[in-house]
């Protein structure tokens, strides 16, 4: 069992917590906003007044925020989680955030004699309830071998992908071919339906043949074919365009940063952001063939 701070029960952060509770570890939360300390607390967590207080509780300190500016605030600030965690703490942030702030952290954290870990996930709020998430982990090995017991609590698939940052770097390339294989996925049933060939048919003939991919066989954005996919219900999210659109900004950044040429993947962040400008942010990912469908993305 070990004393753990969490900070950030959000959506994702409030189920990894319970999750960490479920395997008797002792847990000291903190959320800038007050009701899922209430929920922590009912689950038999501790709730903290700032996240100071978490920090200060926790021979392990998890953090699942929005975004880089965040996790800067709560580790970097003079009363944040680098001035305040207890000596040996290793520290785990699992947010999605920028390769830079992710090595920048880490590297103030090691100064102060801190190990951390860059832990990203894939598996949504879905995985997030059912323990099955996957970590992409960046950090030191031993870094990685002391958080991999906790990880395991909260996930089922757990990578050590290489040092600082490279969690994250796992992270926004896995989203950049998701977001282009669901836009390409949304084209082909599209044409499919107005050159007049069924989604049935043309998923049974896709699924076996040479495009079959995950965005297709468990995510299919055209409702029908796989009755458990958000299309089915409104699209509904699951992982939101909003959410989604964040991750390809932080990929085109870095392919900025890098020098790496990602037409594909700026395409897709192009679509994104117009359809999170239309107000649907707060959809599925996959409703994007709302827009595709009624050719709306030349506008
Ligand atoms: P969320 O907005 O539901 O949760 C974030 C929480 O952080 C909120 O409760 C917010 O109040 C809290 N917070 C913000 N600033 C804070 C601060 N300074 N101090 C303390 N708490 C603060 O977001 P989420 O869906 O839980 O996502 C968290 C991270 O996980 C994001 O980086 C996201 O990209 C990533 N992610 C989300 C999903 C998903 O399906 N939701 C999937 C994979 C990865």
């Amino acid at each position: 069992m070990a004393t753990i701070g969490f900070i950030g029960l959000g959506n994702m952060g409030a189920p990894m917590a319970a999750n960490l509770l479920k395997a008797q570890h002792k847990i000291t939360g903190y959320d800038a906003v007050s009701s899922p300390l209430s929920n922590l607390e009912l689950q038999g967590g501790k709730g903290a007044a700032s996240a100071a207080e978490a920090a200060m509780a926790g021979d392990v300190v998890v953090t699942m925020l929005p975004a880089g500016p965040q996790v800067r605030q709560v580790y970097l600030s003079p009363d944040g989680i680098i001035a305040k965690a207890k000596k040996g703490a290793l520290l785990i942030d699992c947010s999605t955030i920028d390769v830079e702030t992710a090595r920048l952290v880490a590297e103030e954290a090691k100064k102060a004699g801190f190990d951390m870990l860059d832990a990203p996930v894939s598996g949504g709020v879905m995985g997030a309830q059912a323990a099955s998430l996957t970590f992409m982990v960046g950090g030191s090995e031993a870094a990685f071998k002391k958080g991999r017991p906790i990880l395991a609590n909260m996930g089922r698939t757990i990578v050590h992908a290489g040092p600082s940052g490279n969690g994250q770097i796992a992270k926004i390339c896995n989203n950049m071919i998701l977001a282009c294989s669901m836009i390409a996925v949304c084209e082909g049933f599209s044409l499919a339906e107005k050159l007049g060939l069924s989604a049935q048919t043309l998923f049974d003939i896709c699924s076996t043949s040479t495009s079959q991919c995950w965005a297709m066989t468990n995510y299919c954005p055209m409702p029908g074919p796989v009755p458990a996919a958000p299309s089915n219900r409104g699209y509904t999210a699951g992982f939101t365009a909003a959410n989604m659109l964040k991750d390809l900004r932080l990929s085109q950044q870095a392919a900025g940063t890098a020098a790496a040429v990602t037409p594909m993947g700026a395409a897709a962040a192009n679509l994104y952001q117009l359809f999170v400008d239309g107000g649907k942010g707060g959809l599925d990912f996959s409703a994007i063939m709302q827009m595709v469908r009624r050719s709306g993305i030349s506008s």
